[in-house]
Parts: structure tokens; sequence; C-alpha cells
């Protein structure tokens, strides 16, 4: 039987969520919440996803029927995907799932606390099997999980520093954002370093982030002490075969975000995302002496990266035991090869 599916904040991510689910064979989208009227809501309409109200009534005043409340959707599901702002989703938990006794996904605007598991597939599918509460970790800390798990699993990894520059606020967004500068995150380190912890349990890291005027994507450049000598051929070996991992090179001509956000669209992806973390081939290099070291740098669509992470996280949270079945499964409605 399908699993029933409802998505709680329908915006960034929630609309990703929801489009990624309905394209599921053993998943059923049982609807998508509006807090109020907005272009968003118009297009699930088209879509044929049933809207429920979570705020101000204004759906009718704009020719929407509203399916119901909340609470509606609420009781026609298995799990909720909830991709509300920073702090919502943990006060979601109490008030609305853990009462009437949902599954319920959250995102990284949450604290690892609020659920006590966060996932990346990949990295630690098995730790959300069968659980109720999970969190999806932040876009950043998907994409550093996910190429560190692969070093440290054919390397070992003495420990990481690694420098996160973020891209001022997403496409969309008319609030937020450097303009003109470049802001640095005081404070050592950043919260990547500690949020990778939580999936990646025994890898010493130390992160530094700033902010920069640009949307399209994240870049990371990391340093990694290695525990075994590499090549560079086999880190891009390494890369290559690991999931959710694309290796992006010079001699495409994709040398920046802007190329690889063009790239994305122009394979027909759904909304040009490219939830592949990307590393650049001719960015990859190593340090055999001494000390081993492994540098790259990878670029990571903020908007897009986690959206297999929470589908492959519904599966787990309700029995699915085949971590790698359930990443085939999902990353084929993504075209991830
Ligand atoms: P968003 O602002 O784009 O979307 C949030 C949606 O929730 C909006 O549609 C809003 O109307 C709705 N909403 C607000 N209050 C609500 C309430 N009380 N009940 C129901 N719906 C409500 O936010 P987003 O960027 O999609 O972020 C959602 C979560 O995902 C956050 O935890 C964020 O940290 C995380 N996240 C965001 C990104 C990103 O780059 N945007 C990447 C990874 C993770």
């Amino acid at each position: 039987m399908a699993i029933k599916v409802g998505v709680v904040g329908y915006g960034t991510i929630g609309k990703r969520v929801a489009d990624a689910v309905a394209m599921q064979k053993d998943m059923k989208l049982a609807g998508v919440t509006a807090h109020s009227y907005s272009f968003n809501t118009e297009v699930a309409k088209q879509k044929g996803y049933k809207i429920f109200t979570t705020g101000e009534d204004d759906l009718k005043l704009n020719g929407i029927a509203p399916d119901g409340s909340i609470n509606h959707l609420l009781d026609e599901v298995d799990v909720i995907v909830d991709a509300t702002p920073k702090d919502i989703g943990r006060d979601n938990i109490e008030k609305l799932y853990k009462p009437r006794k949902i599954k319920a996904i959250v995102q990284g605007g949450e604290k690892h606390k609020t659920t006590g598991t966060s996932f990346v597939a990949q990295c630690n599918y098995d730790e959300a099997l069968g659980k109720d509460y999970v969190r999806i970790v932040s876009c950043n800390t998907t994409g550093l999980c996910r190429t560190l798990d692969a070093v440290n699993k054919k390397y070992g990894i003495q420990s990481v520093h690694a420098t996160m520059i973020r891209r001022g606020a997403d496409p969309g967004d008319i609030h937020h954002g450097p303009i003109n500068a470049i802001v640095p995150v005081l404070e050592m380190p950043s919260h990547h370093g500690p949020d990778v912890q939580t999936v990646l349990h025994n890898v010493e890291i130390f992160t530094t982030a700033l902010s920069v005027p640009s949307t399209l994507m994240h870049l990371h450049t990391l340093t990694v002490d290695i525990k075994k000598k590499a090549t560079v051929e086999e880190v891009v070996e390494l890369f290559k075969n690991s999931t959710r991992i694309r290796i992006v090179r010079n001699a495409e001509h994709l040398r920046s975000t802007a190329e690889i956000i063009e790239f994305a669209r122009d394979l027909g992806r759904l909304r040009g995302d490219m939830p592949e973390i990307c590393v650049w081939q001719e960015a990859i290099g190593v340090i055999s002496n001494a000390h081993n070291k492994l540098l790259y740098m990878q670029a990571v669509h903020q908007e897009s990266d986690v959206v297999p992470e929470n589908i492959d996280a519904i599966r787990a949270m309700t029995g699915f035991k085949d971590a790698q079945k359930s990443i085939e499964m999902t990353n084929e409605c993504f075209g991830i090869k």
C-alpha cells in the first residue's frame, strides 16, 4: 500500500518535496498546505494537489476552494514532511504531530535535538529506520556529508577544515542577502561542523563560512587530512562512483555555479535543479608527504540537494530496510545516474 504523505510548508523546499513524493510509485501525496494565497498555491491547484489551510483564509477570496484545514490533512497521512521556516517545525511536532501519533520529518532549520536523528541517506539511512521524527540536515551539511562520507570510507579521515561560501539568498527571495558585500560568519567554528557530526559522528571537522551576493549555489572548499595516500585519479573515480555526487569539468565549460545551473536547465531538470553535489575535477588536489592531504571544491544547489533525502527518509521511517534500493528508486525520478 502506498505511503500517504502530506507536506506542511509549501515554499522553496516543500514544493519540491511535494513534486518528488507525487512521482514515487510507493507514495501518495495526500496534499499540501497553504499559509496564505500565492502563486505557489495556484501552481499546486493546477497540478491537482489537495490544498489545506494553515493560516489566513484568503484562498477563497482569490478563487481557490481549500480542501479543508491542516487538521483534515493530518487525518489522511502516515508521514508529514514539514518544510516550514525555522522553529515552526519544532513547534508543530509538539502541537500537531505527536498528539496524533503522526511520523514527521523536519528540515535543517531545526536543531538536531528536535528529533535526535539527523539524516543523509547514503551516510546513515539505517539510523532513521522506524523512527517517528527525523531531521534532514541543511543543504550545506548534506553537501559536506555526501563527499566526506565517501572519502572517509575509502581513506579514513583524520580531520577536515572546510569553508562554505554561501549564496546570499534564494533566487525568489527579495528580503535577504548581501547586495554589495562579503559577509563572514563571525563565530568559530560555524554551525556546519558540529552539524556534520550529527550524521558523521566520528569525523573531526572545523568549518568557517561567509555569504556572497549570489543566488545560484553554495561553494565549499575542503582540506581533508586523510589516513592513507591518495591520487587525484583515484579520488575522481571515487566521486564518480558515489551516488548523488557529480564530477564537473573545466573542459565542459562548467567553471562556475552559473554554468552548472545553466547545465541543469539544459538537462531538462525540473525547475533547473541540480540535486547532486558537483565536484570540480580540476580543483581536486593531493599532497602526499608526512601528512596526506586531499583538497577539493564543490558546489551545492541549496534549493534541491535535500529533496531526495526527504524521500529516502520517508521510506526509512516507514520500515523500508534497503537503503541502496530506496536511493536508486529516488534517484530515478530525479534523473540522477
Ligand atoms: P520558505 O520560506 O521558502 O517556505 C516556507 C513555507 O512555509 C512558505 O510557503 C510559508 O508560507 C509557509 N509557512 C510559514 N509559516 C507557516 C506555518 N506556521 N504553518 C505552515 N506553513 C507555514 O522556506 P524554505 O527555504 O523552504 O525553508 C524551509 C526549511 O527548509 C527551513 O528549515 C530551512 O532552513 C530548510 N532549508 C532551506 C533551504 C533553502 O536553501 N531554501 C535549503 C535546505 C533546507
